[in-house]
């Protein structure tokens, strides 16, 4: 099931990108394996994912030593500061950056293990109150903060838009964020740069493809339903 679902993630992820004239190079596919077993992970690694987004530390330092060297984790989601110890010198990159105190952790986290960290500022471009992240009017003054941190490298943007039904409805928060991360390039501010837009879900990553998204998180769309236990 995973492979043919994978295959049709795919498949959508292609005319995506042919719709909106983008090479398929500039997309990187995140499979969000948050609540699978390993062996989902292992089947996804066999059919060719490489990227995998998890939403709990403990998640991460569980299945780390599990997969093979070469996956690439992502942290996409609320990260505590208690806990970035133990993910700073495991993780590609932590997608979920949203205030100073949490950069500033994870700089001195990251100095420890000498390594620099690229990040994401997740930005709440709906405002929804439920959702973690930066207001629209925060980012700019955040990134110029952080950019002075030498073992964190911001290398862009996130969103986590909201729940719809219709995926058209979204389209202007992709754009909203695609918008902000041009202007905040063209600040050219040292140790920073906007190469990665990380937005678009199982609902509607191809919208976010065609508003520019180089990172798509897709979970449902590739294990299938998750099962949360209490
Ligand atoms: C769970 C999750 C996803 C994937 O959601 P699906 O709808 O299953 O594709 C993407 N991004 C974040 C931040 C998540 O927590």
């Amino acid at each position: 099931m995973i492979q043919e679902r994978a295959a049709q993630v795919e498949e959508r992820i292609c005319r995506a990108c042919e719709r909106s004239g983008r090479d398929r190079s500039e997309v990187t596919l995140i499979a969000v394996s948050k609540t699978k077993p390993i062996e989902d992970l292992r089947e996804a690694y066999r059919v060719g994912m490489r990227c995998f987004g998890e939403n709990k530390v403990q998640e991460i330092t569980e299945k780390y030593p599990q997969m093979p060297a070469d996956v690439q984790w992502h942290m996409i989601g609320h990260l505590q500061r208690n806990k970035v110890k133990y993910i700073v010198d495991k993780v590609a990159m932590i997608h979920s950056v949203d205030s100073l105190r949490l950069a500033e952790t994870i700089q001195a986290e990251a100095a420890k293990h000498q390594v620099r960290v690229p990040i994401l500022l997740e930005v709440n471009v709906a405002e929804e109150e439920s959702k973690f992240g930066l207001s629209v009017a925060e980012v700019i003054p955040l990134t110029e903060q952080i950019s002075t941190m030498k073992n964190i490298h911001i290398q862009g943007l996130m969103t986590i838009a909201p729940y719809v039904e219709d995926p058209e409805e979204n389209r202007w928060v992709f754009r909203q964020l695609k918008k902000l991360s041009v202007d905040i390039a063209a600040k050219n501010i040292d140790n920073v740069d906007m190469c990665v837009l990380s937005m678009g879900m199982t609902g509607d990553y191809e919208t976010a493809i065609e508003e520019g998204a180089t990172m798509v998180r897709v979970g449902t769309g590739i294990f299938g339903d998750r099962v949360y236990r209490t």
